[in-house]
């Protein structure tokens, strides 16, 4: 294989996952020497999704009218769109603005109820993109080809999904501990370009103690597992 054409992009999150790319330290030297950043806001001065990308890291949800644009473009142009963090993963963080409801609600809030003086709201969509009804997760808009969880995901984690890339071998987010939300389980093999197999629910990865049905005595919250450590005694 060639040198990798990498690219991350940036929708809505904040920036915490790049954060994380750049926590690889070292490795980011080993990199350079293996592969070309042809896309990256907060890294590289290319405005213009490029064509004939291999791989991208996509950190944040889809929150406005750029944002959806863009990871259109990501697709269409991407062999291996990887969901980078939880908010592009579950919208997380990025959609907790959902509850107020669509987004002329968001925008009265911000803008009219909690603006002294209030107004006006933005309306030019060359300066403020058009905010989305609803932040929804990159896979809700797009083939995603593999999920890293995390808020953010360890650089180590980032690294060690890079490795097996640049490598050509398969990415078996099982053995990276990537467990979350029953996605994960996904094989990647650039050289014979993107796989997205259908995932039928029974070949889901199960939560031990949730989706198996049984208790899990090391995670909070089990039933099962007793009172917090921190949860004071219950009052007599
Ligand atoms: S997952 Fe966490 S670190 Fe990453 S963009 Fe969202 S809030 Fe920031």
């Amino acid at each position: 294989m060639g040198r990798l054409r990498l690219a991350t992009a940036w929708l809505g999150g904040c920036s915490g996952c790049h954060m994380s790319f750049l926590d690889m330290d070292e490795f980011l030297l080993d990199l350079a020497d293996l592969a070309d950043l042809v896309f990256s806001p907060p890294l590289v001065d290319t405005k213009v999704y490029p064509e004939g990308v291999d791989l991208v890291l996509v950190e944040g949800a889809v929150c406005n009218a750029e944002h959806l644009a863009l990871i259109r473009t990501i697709r269409r142009r991407t062999r291996l769109v990887v969901a980078l963090g939880d908010c592009a993963v579950t919208g997380n963080v990025s959609a907790i603005r959902n509850v107020l409801g669509g987004a002329s609600a968001v925008l009265g809030r911000s803008y009219l109820e909690n603006c002294d003086p209030p107004g006006p709201i933005p309306s030019d969509p060359d300066l403020v993109p058009t905010l989305l009804d609803r932040v929804v997760p990159v896979h809700a808009v797009v083939d995603v080809d593999l999920f890293l969880p995390g808020c953010p995901p360890s650089g180590p984690t980032i690294r060690a999904v890079l490795e097996k890339v640049i490598a050509g071998e398969p990415v078996d987010p099982g053995t990276l501990g990537l467990h979350f939300g029953g996605y994960g389980r996904r094989s990647l093999e650039l050289d014979g370009g993107p796989t997205r197999p259908e995932w039928p629910s029974r070949d889901r990865p199960t939560r031990k103690g949730r989706d198996d049905g049984r208790a899990n005595p090391d995670r909070p919250g089990d039933p099962d597992r007793g009172p917090r450590q921190d949860q004071h005694p219950p009052e007599r």
